[in-house]
């Protein structure tokens, strides 16, 4: 009986984090994760794992376990539990922040919360929940085990020996597991690249007291949402200079709420105001939190940059920190919003001239204590690009572990362990989904995003009417806008006529459903178009079927 892993997400990437465990025809899912569009898919909302393995074998899900409340391990979720209804387990915040989109979409579901330390008997598997440190409470690693070995995932992780809120990564329990054998360490790589140990949160708290000491006016501070540890510093570090603090953000509203509801937020009586009490207090006696670190157009950041934020209007004097990093594809749009906050004379503190933020992934110190911890038989690095994969799995060459034992993989690659041996044994072939939004905010960004994208790239108008019955093509009528001098659109305008003629003669033959034609002849106009030119343009395919009598 071998013991098969692979990863649906979040290898050779960094989001839509999704692991697959099976053991003797039964299967446990571990997170499921998002991640967010860039400039290769424009007019998307999110991107998630392709299930449709998991839909194959609904039945066979044991359980989906959730390591953490981040949205590149929870935000597929709900879309997951759509097709495949299993019941999920993950600590108490983790589940709470996990329920906001679940409950936007009215998805019923069955979640148990667990806490660090509990062992749950699944099938063939028991799962053991291990405390971690990483920038969001309540994060686990998990110790899979099976008859033939246990199998640890270190969840997203750095050593941090002195976390906000004290509930330090359980070393002792690695350990004991380790006394025990590790058949394989999963490990986070995400900063793999970096040398040393990733800094605690803590420090941070000097640099918020060194910017609040000195900053003369209201201050504005900016991060991930889901940054409590962070929204706590804040806090405290807001009440220790008696100032009051503005949360602003839907998002931020969101998990401030469940997280001060579970504990793991403490706010001083009386620090936090609202929105329309702004005015009540002096400039130099207001924080505000707010999202859009990552330059995001719709944010309130942005909209306070750009003048446009109707109850938030900057001074000079006032100042700006961005306390995230930009995540990889995001730094124009951070860059951008810099520029206009010091456009409104505000004082912005921001990426190289800042210590306002740390990473929650390790570096390769905690990669290589994380390895000497476990000393695993095997090891896969998981959770990073390529590149961090290759770094990651190099540490655990350097602490002795075999290159036959280190196994480099891409998402859908399927490793077999059985007694002795492992060995990759196959694919299966995956893509990634692609969800529109469904709220109006989110509708409003796809558009946006639309906008940007026709700017850059133009559009292509295909008319055309089949009648299959005749077998006969009536066009196709082919315009471009926007991206192509005409000299070379009269070029192009034929071969493609011939393309589109080609595949929905194909189409025909098949009789392929209408909906399915208009998605083969993109696809060709996509494919020769970015051939030839180079370009992505809006491709509108508008196909009719031509039904009346001669
Ligand atoms: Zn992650
Ligand atoms: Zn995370």
């Amino acid at each position: 009986m071998n013991l098969e892993f692979l990863a649906l997400g979040g290898l050779g990437e960094i989001g839509k984090n999704m692991l697959v465990f099976k053991f003797n025809d039964r299967f446990l899912v571990v997170d499921a994760g998002v991640k967010f569009p860039d400039e290769k898919t424009p007019g998307v909302d999110l991107i998630i794992p392709d299930f449709s393995y998991l839909v194959a074998n609904r039945e066979k899900v044991l359980a989906v376990l959730l390591t953490h409340g981040h949205e590149d391990h929870v935000g597929a979720l709900p879309y997951l539990l759509q097709q495949v209804p299993a019941p999920v387990f993950g600590t108490d915040i983790t589940l709470g922040l996990a329920e906001g989109r679940i409950k936007e979409l009215g998805i019923d579901w069955n979640a148990t919360p667990v806490t660090p330390g509990d062992t749950l008997h699944l099938g063939p598997f028991s799962v053991e929940f291990l405390q971690v440190t990483h920038s969001v409470p309540g994060c686990v690693g998990l110790a899979i085990k099976t008859s033939l070995g246990t199998v640890i995932y270190s969840g997203d992780f750095k050593f941090d020996q002195t976390p906000v809120d004290g509930r330090k990564i359980d070393l002792a329990r690695f350990a004991e597991l380790s006394r025990q054998g590790v058949l394989c360490l999963l490990c986070d790589s995400t900063n793999a690249e970096r040398s040393g140990f990733a800094p605690s949160e803590q420090k941070v708290k000097a640099v918020f007291e060194e910017i609040f000491r000195s900053a003369p006016h209201r201050i504005i501070v900016t991060t991930f949402a889901s940054n409590v540890h962070r929204i706590q510093q804040i806090i405290t570090t807001a009440h220790e200079f008696r100032r009051k603090v503005l949360i602003d953000g839907m998002s931020l509203v969101r998990v401030v709420s469940v997280a001060q509801e579970l504990g793991y937020l403490k706010i001083p009586e009386g620090t936090l105001i609202k929105t329309e009490d702004l005015s009540r207090f002096p400039r130099k006696s207001v924080v505000i939190i707010t999202t859009g670190s990552q330059g995001e157009p719709l944010s309130a950041l942005s909209r306070i940059a750009s003048g446009e934020h109707k109850k938030i209007k900057l001074e000079p004097g006032d100042t700006v920190v961005f306390s995230a990093d930009p995540i990889p594809g995001n730094e124009t749009l951070v860059a951008e919003t810099v520029d206009n906050l010091f456009r409104q004379k505000a004082e912005v503190i921001y990426g190289p001239f800042s210590d306002a933020h740390v990473s929650g992934h390790g570096f390769s110190e905690d990669i290589k204590l994380m390895i000497n911890l476990t000393r695993p038989r095997y090891f896969i690095p998981v959770h990073g690009e390529y590149r961090h994969l290759v770094r990651s799995a190099r540490l655990a060459q350097q602490m002795g572990i075999k290159e036959s034992q280190v196994f480099i993989l891409e998402n859908g690659d399927i490793v077999s362990f059985s007694p002795g041996r492992a060995f990759v044994k196959g694919r299966i072939s995956i893509s990634a989904n692609f969800v529109d939004g469904l709220s109006v905010d989110d509708l409003a960004s796809t558009v946006l995003r639309e906008r940007q994208h026709m700017a850059q790239e133009g559009i292509v108008v295909l008319l055309t009417y089949i009648n299959r019955k005749k077998k006969k093509i009536i066009g196709p009528e082919i315009h471009f806008k926007g991206f192509l001098p005409e000299k070379i659109a009269l070029e192009i305008q034929e071969e493609l006529r011939q393309q589109v003629i080609l595949v929905l003669n194909q189409c025909i033959g098949e009789n392929l459903a209408l909906n399915a034609c208009k998605q083969k002849v993109r696809e060709a106009l996509q494919k020769t178009i970015f051939k030839k030119l180079k370009k992505r343009p809006l491709i509108l395919v508008d196909l009719l079927e031509e039904n009346e009598h001669e």
